[in-house]
């Protein structure tokens, strides 16, 4: 399966990596972030919106949720 994150603002592509449906950080990723934040494909992967820096900085607005869910980092 495949986990795309996209910002939920300017609907840039962040980072997608692919990941097996068991693996243990889905599990963490689908427990912390509601329904509101992960679609679900027809396919089985997972779109997870959040916010870029860009739009993060943009915005005014406190949402604790977005320090849960996080692209991975790129190194
Ligand atoms: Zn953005």
């Amino acid at each position: 399966m495949l986990l795309t994150w996209v910002c939920r603002s300017c609907k840039d592509k962040l980072a997608s990596m692919a990941i097996r449906q068991d693996d243990p950080r889905v599990a963490a990723l689908t427990s912390q972030a509601g329904e509101d934040i992960i679609e679900y494909g027809p396919t089985g992967d997972l779109t997870i919106r959040i916010l870029c820096e860009d739009c993060l900085e943009a915005l005014t607005a406190d949402e604790p949720e977005i320090t849960f869910v996080r692209a991975p980092e790129l190194h």
